[in-house]
């Protein structure tokens, strides 16, 4: 299967055609972003780890039974994937307080959140991606009701399949955002997952692993390639 023409360049992954046009080639680049977009930075093997970390997790929640748009590994930075309609949509699932949770609310980070809280935001940088809920995406015609409703049980299926893979391997599934499209009529997930889209806390020393640690850091960042390293060392990922 050949590359043909960049479709689309996202913040950290580009999309290509090629001769199948049901089939797409996800290609995670060196870039990470913070702020919408307003801060990018390169880090060395990031698109592998990314591209190899997010193969891995895709395929154990397909395994279990969650319809993905992964179809096969292309390179060592890139996935052939299926040619989705995607909707514009971040689902976001929360165990713990993080993030823009604590931000609004002035919750504490960590509390542990029972049920588990869901958030719907639209995607759009230049408006900060704003927080909206299923009457929007009615109105708006963003998504059907039934697509959503199909949209948001996955997310929760999700996060029952990838707690107990993180917490097996000594880590702490603090929120995660999915997005998804629709082929041939069925809901699939799309984009990715990856520490880029999760919060992953160490279960004994609360470190972060995810980037929180770019984030948090306006320098130079030490340690982000280290910390998602370890998460696919943890998942038995290998990297070369
Ligand atoms: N997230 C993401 N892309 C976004 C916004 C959030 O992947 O554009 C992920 C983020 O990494 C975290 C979860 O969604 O795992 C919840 O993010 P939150 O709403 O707390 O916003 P943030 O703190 O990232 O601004």
């Amino acid at each position: 299967m050949r590359k043909i023409i960049e479709l689309y360049r996202g913040k950290t992954k580009t999309l290509y055609s090629t001769d199948n046009p049901n089939l797409l080639v996800l290609e995670f680049r060196d870039d990470v972003s913070a702020l919408d977009g307003q801060r990018i930075d390169q880090f060395y093997r990031k698109g592998l780890i990314n591209n190899k970390l997010n193969y891995f997790i895709m395929s154990q929640l397909q395994e279990a039974g969650i319809p993905t748009q992964i179809e096969a590994l292309y390179s060592h930075n890139a996935i052939l994937v299926k040619n989705l309609e995607m909707v514009p949509l971040e689902f976001v699932l929360r165990n713990r307080a993080a993030g823009s949770l604590v931000k609004r609310l002035g919750i504490e980070e960590g509390v542990r959140l029972c049920p588990p809280l869901f958030d719907l935001f639209l995607k759009n940088d230049s408006k900060r991606d704003p927080m909206i809920n299923s009457s929007y995406c009615e109105t708006f015609g963003w998504v059907s009701k039934h697509h959503l409703s199909h949209m948001r049980e996955i997310t929760f299926q999700s996060n029952e399949i990838l707690k107990k893979l993180f917490s097996a391997i000594g880590f702490i599934l603090v929120d995660f955002k999915l997005e998804f499209g629709i082929f041939n009529n069925q809901v699939m997930l799309g984009d990715e997952f990856s520490p880029d889209s999760a919060r992953l806390w160490d279960a004994k020393t609360l470190n972060k692993m995810d980037k929180d640690l770019y984030r948090q850091n306006r320098q130079t960042q030490v340690g982000l390639i280290e910390a998602y390293e370890e998460v696919a060392n943890r998942l038995g990922v290998k990297l070369d």
